[in-house]
């Protein structure tokens, strides 16, 4: 039922839903990772082959779903008649300078509406006992994203990364800012030269903000970001932290004792945000 993440979420601008995940392990310092892989439900355990049965880190499109096939993987159809249905509204709707058009009551109901663009991403580091740092990111992207498109998820250094003397760090939001900065491997990268989790998280969101005044595109009228951009990050003493651009962000954390939400810090307040 949800439409924000992997098997039922919203798919590419063809309707097929497209996944990209990636994994990282600490202690061995090795990543594996599939992008733009279809018809597989679970692409984390598709990319945990890749670091663990190849010499390779990144498998895209066709051949990542060869491998999948290779290890057994059942395919199917990602789609659910739901998000089909929101993904036909979205595409009758889009131009009235194309040959679609929707029915004359249309088959969506309201409160499906709103989810007419989405995204949606889980990242997820951890620390164990004796010192072993891990991430993965999984992620169907972004809703009607070209076909073929590859966010951050599935790229090492972007959407994730881990490095076992110093920490671990991930993203969920709008991949190409994060692409065209490779965030993950900054924050871990800042930790490393003393920052707390959260004030390296809240770095690299200055500096996605700083370049992103560049596209005066992507900017809002007081030259913010138009788009959402969320980092998680924990260090090898256990203490973690999240940022995102714009007030209202949280995220889970176990901190040993008990697993709970807690809100991002942020750079922004979210009525400044113009999405
Ligand atoms: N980061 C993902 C991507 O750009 C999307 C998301 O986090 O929602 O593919």
């Amino acid at each position: 039922d949800d439409m924000s993440v992997g098997y039922g979420g919203l798919p590419n601008e063809d309707g097929v839903v497209e996944l990209d995940s990636s994994g990282m392990y600490g202690p061995t310092h090795t990543a594996g990772a599939v992008a733009a892989l279809r018809n597989i439900k679970n692409p984390s355990k598709v990319a945990r082959l890749v670091m663990e049965r190849t010499d390779h880190v990144l498998l895209v499109g066709e051949g990542a779903l060869k491998f999948a096939r290779a290890h057994g993987f059942k395919e199917e159809d990602l789609l659910t008649e739901k998000s089909r249905a929101v993904w036909l509204r979205w595409k009758e709707t889009m131009s009235d300078r194309d040959n679609w058009f929707p029915p004359k009551s249309d088959s969506v109901p309201e409160e499906l509406r709103s989810v007419m663009s989405t995204h949606g991403t889980i990242n997820c580091i951890a620390l164990d006992a004796a010192g072993r740092l891990a991430g993965v990111t999984t992620t169907s992207g972004l809703s009607w994203k070209l076909s073929g498109r590859v966010g951050d998820s599935p790229i090492i250094g972007a959407g994730l990364y881990v490095d076992n003397d110093i920490g671990a760090a991930g993203s969920t939001g709008r991949g190409e800012a994060n692409l065209q900065t490779c965030a993950s491997f900054r924050i871990v990268d800042f930790m490393g030269r003393g920052m707390t989790p959260e004030q390296a998280c809240l770095k690299v969101c200055e500096v996605i903000v700083a370049k992103t005044k560049l596209v005066s595109r992507l900017c809002d009228d007081r030259g913010l970001p138009k788009f959402g951009l969320n980092f998680y990050a924990l260090n090898k003493k256990g203490e973690f932290g999240a940022a995102c651009l714009y007030q209202g962000g949280s995220y889970a954390a176990h901190d040993g004792v008990e697993n709970k939400l807690r809100d991002a810090a942020y750079l922004y307040k979210r009525r400044e945000r113009n999405r």
